[in-house]
């Protein structure tokens, strides 16, 4: 269905290469009866205008804690939120319900709709709250909203004449309401069977489509994979996604373990990684750009076997086979590179944890022997 009354993003709003979500060394303690309980720590998270995130973790791992810190319902005790250009950190009471109002649309487990109130006076309720509409538009905009969650017939029932998943569209309806550019459900299919589930998650998609960028909590991983990307949180800390791309069998602290040892080097356009021949004692993931596996052949030009793009991984291949390395690495002329290097010493600790990780890194350096050894025209 055509939703013409999604506004179009003026330049200006565009703001160009800048996250429109953008949490820096976010810190988050609880004061409780036996002392301060450090609930985020040093979250770092980049967010890009137009993407579909799932956060994942195990119950009380943070996932709602850090979402409040986004929409502002909590406040970070150290660290910065920006959301759509503005601190969220330093806005005031006053302001934040306003500004939360016009730039961000909230979805809960439990919907949260207003009992006493008709469906469509829910809806209603967010843009007399911002006046983003004149007041005899709303009511038609509201409807609109209800025709694109194909709740229309239902717009003067009361919410509890609902189904659990015909509740939560008219709460996505007036998650809507004033068109932000953002939008935060935390665990919304948590009370769906998997069928309302699924229609519920086929709708965000959707809204994707049309440019909103949505964060959605889930414990569901078939639906967490179906999103762009996904932050995994564990013990209130983020999981680097690419240490999680390249090793998926590692426990959420393992992962943990492997992303705080993990050091983050850069590289310029087409600078050289690792040469041919030298001595090797880490394991590398791309985390940013592309990098190339280039490998010398006798009597001819040296050849680019393989490009990497982030997630996957280098420096296995010596760790089980050799200790020099026999391809050069360089970052591919396209742009800059990120890698995350592992020496060989963690790594092994890493393994002995994981027998499972331990054969597929096993696995993936014997295929990569294999292929090394033919484009060298030596058969193995
Ligand atoms: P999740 O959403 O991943 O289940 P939460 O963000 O709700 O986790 O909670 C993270 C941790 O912080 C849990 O251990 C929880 O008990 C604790 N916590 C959450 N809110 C408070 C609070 N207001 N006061 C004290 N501890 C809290
Ligand atoms: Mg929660």
């Amino acid at each position: 269905m055509a939703i013409s009354f999604f506004k179009q993003k003026t330049e200006s709003e565009q703001v160009e290469n800048h996250p429109i979500i953008d949490l820096h060394e976010v810190n988050k303690y609880y004061k409780t009866a036996v002392g301060d309980y450090h609930a985020l720590e040093g979250v770092d998270l980049q967010i890009n205008a137009g993407e579909f995130v799932s956060i994942i973790g195990k119950s009380g791992s943070g996932k709602t804690t850090l979402l409040n810190m986004i929409t502002g319902i909590d406040r970070p005790t150290t660290g910065e939120v920006w959301v759509n250009g503005t601190g969220v950190h330093g806005l005031n009471e006053n302001r934040m319900a306003r500004w939360r109002g016009k730039n961000l649309g909230i979805v809960f487990q439990f919907f949260q709709l207003l009992p006493m109130i008709s469906v469509i006076e829910n809806i209603m309720l967010p843009m007399d709250f911002c006046r983003t509409y004149p007041l005899n538009e709303r009511r038609k905009r509201a409807m609109d909203l209800l025709e694109l969650v194909e709740l229309a017939d239902h717009a003067h029932k009361l919410p509890t004449a609902l189904s659990g998943g015909q509740q939560q569209r008219v709460a996505i309806a007036r998650a809507l309401a004033n068109d932000p550019p953002v939008i935060i459900a935390d665990e919304p299919t948590g009370n769906l069977d998997s069928k309302t589930a699924e229609s519920v998650f086929a709708l965000f998609n959707d809204l994707v489509a049309k440019g909103k960028t949505i964060i959605i909590v889930t414990h569901d991983s078939g639906l967490a994979k179906r999103t762009h990307r996904t932050a995994l949180i564990a013990d209130g800390e983020i999981v680097n996604e690419y240490v999680a791309k390249a090793m998926p069998t590692l426990t959420a602290s393992q992962l943990l373990q492997a992303t705080k040892t993990a050091k983050i080097l850069t590289y310029e356009a087409g600078a050289m990684i690792l040469a041919e021949g030298t001595n090797a004692d880490t394991f590398y993931i791309v985390s940013k750009g592309t990098v190339e596996v280039i490998l010398p052949r006798p009597n001819q030009s040296d050849v680019i076997a393989l490009q990497l793009r982030p997630g996957k991984c280098f420096g296995e291949m010596e760790f089980f086979h050799e200790t020099k390395h026999r391809a050069s690495i360089r970052a591919s002329e396209a742009g800059p590179v990120e890698v995350l290097a592992i020496g060989y010493e963690q790594l092994s600790e890493l393994l002995d944890q994981s027998e499972a990780t331990h054969e597929a890194l096993r696995q993936m350096a014997n295929k990569h022997n294999g292929e090394n050894l033919s484009w060298r025209g030596v058969s193995s």
